[in-house]
């Protein structure tokens, strides 16, 4: 598996705290795509296989444009096997999409999956949460993207909006693609979200309402045919992302660019989180990353916080044999409050259990 994190965005979302910078600065977009490309011919050996899956995500990888998107797949190629790809996806935001872009990706012969920042079909709630595009340009990305022949499309949706209106997504969005992912927006540190919150300025709806909203969602995807397979991911038969779910079960990957994260079955490694600092220190062939060796505790948590997200949950047989009676015992207490079922072998998360699935996991952390 591969990851690629393009670190730019036209502006920063009010609510975003993953690792991007707003900026129009062509030259240093240039500038990180040489250095990507450096580190790509870097690292080529430490995949030990074959990648299966591709994935460029950000920030917001289709500001590269075309010939952008189009050095990095020449390099992966040139760096890795990729006849093996099964799955091949690029985010994209709904502004960056038209016909020609559309076009000259799927010229590309690589990307075989797109998924589109579409957020809210609210034009009001799209300017409060910072995004540049609108319901109308959303629903036009979806349908440009099917008709350059994009048969694979996921759309992300969020709900816990401000204001307390329950947003569910247009039926006619939903019929067009094959995926799903829907999360709870959540006020994190340091964004202009939790300014304005603080401030009062805007009103989220309480934990109560968010969970009512969660359960509205589900069951309108449901109608829709898509199954929850994860607490935040939906899709229709077949169509589960598979970059996502290798990282539920702790498949190797390599991750590339400013601050992504790789790991190597023992290892977690994390580049710098500074798009300057880590094109500086690949083209001067200087230390960009650290890492850590993780413990079998380590581990264990790792797959608890993962597992118990994902519908089928946690699979009796990873538990250690030490920690088996601690986690035997709780999961008994899970199961008598409806939030956990036991099913071939696994302990599931019932529908109500996926939204506790965090507090879980921490309260059987090793
Ligand atoms: S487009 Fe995505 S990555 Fe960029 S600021 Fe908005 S939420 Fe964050």
């Amino acid at each position: 598996m591969i990851y690629i994190h393009i670190p730019f965005c036209h502006r920063k979302c009010t609510y975003c705290a993953f690792y991007s910078m707003g900026t129009q600065d062509e030259a240093l977009r240039l500038s990180y795509i040489d250095a990507l490309i450096t580190e790509m011919h870097m690292r080529r050996g430490e995949l030990g296989q074959p990648p299966r899956t591709v994935y460029l995500g950000g920030g917001t990888p289709s500001m590269l444009g075309v010939e952008g998107l189009r050095r990095i797949v020449v390099a992966l190629r040139e760096c890795f096997d990729t006849r093996m790809v099964e799955e091949a996806t690029v985010e994209c935001n709904p502004e960056d999409i038209d016909a020609g872009f559309m076009a000259g990706l799927a010229s590309l012969g690589f990307f075989n999956r797109v998924s589109i920042g579409v957020q809210s079909l609210n034009d009001d709630t799209l300017r409060l949460l910072g995004r540049r595009h609108t319901a109308a340009q959303a629903a036009d990305a979806v349908r440009v993207a099917t008709q350059a022949g994009f048969s694979n499309i996921s759309v992300d949706f969020m709900y816990g909006l401000p204001g307390g209106r329950m947003e569910l997504p247009d039926p006619a969005m939903l019929y067009a693609v094959k995926h799903v992912s829907a999360y709870a927006l959540t006020v994190e540190p340091r964004t202009a979200l939790a300014v304005q919150v603080e401030r009062g300025t805007v009103i989220l709806p309480s934990d109560d309402e968010v969970a009512v909203q969660y359960h509205a969602m589900r069951q309108c995807l449901k109608d829709a045919g898509f199954e929850q397979y994860e607490v935040s991911n939906f899709c229709r038969n077949g169509f589960q992302s598979l970059h996502n779910s290798r990282y539920w079960t702790r498949t190797p990957y390599l991750g590339l660019g400013a601050a992504a994260h790789s790991f190597s079955g023992d290892k977690r490694r994390w580049n710098v989180s500074n798009v300057k600092r880590y094109i500086d220190c690949v083209s001067n062939r200087m230390p960009f990353y650290e890492e850590e060796l993780l413990t079998d505790n380590d581990a264990f948590n790792e797959t608890l916080m993962t597992a118990l997200r994902t519908a089928r949950g946690l699979p009796a047989d990873a538990i250690p044999y030490k920690h088996r009676a601690m986690v035997n015992k709780k999961m008994a207490s899970y199961i008598a409050c409806g939030w956990i079922t036991v099913n071939g072998g696994h302990y599931s998360p019932t529908a109500e259990g996926l939204l506790h699935a965090d507090g879980m996991a921490a309260d059987l952390f090793v």
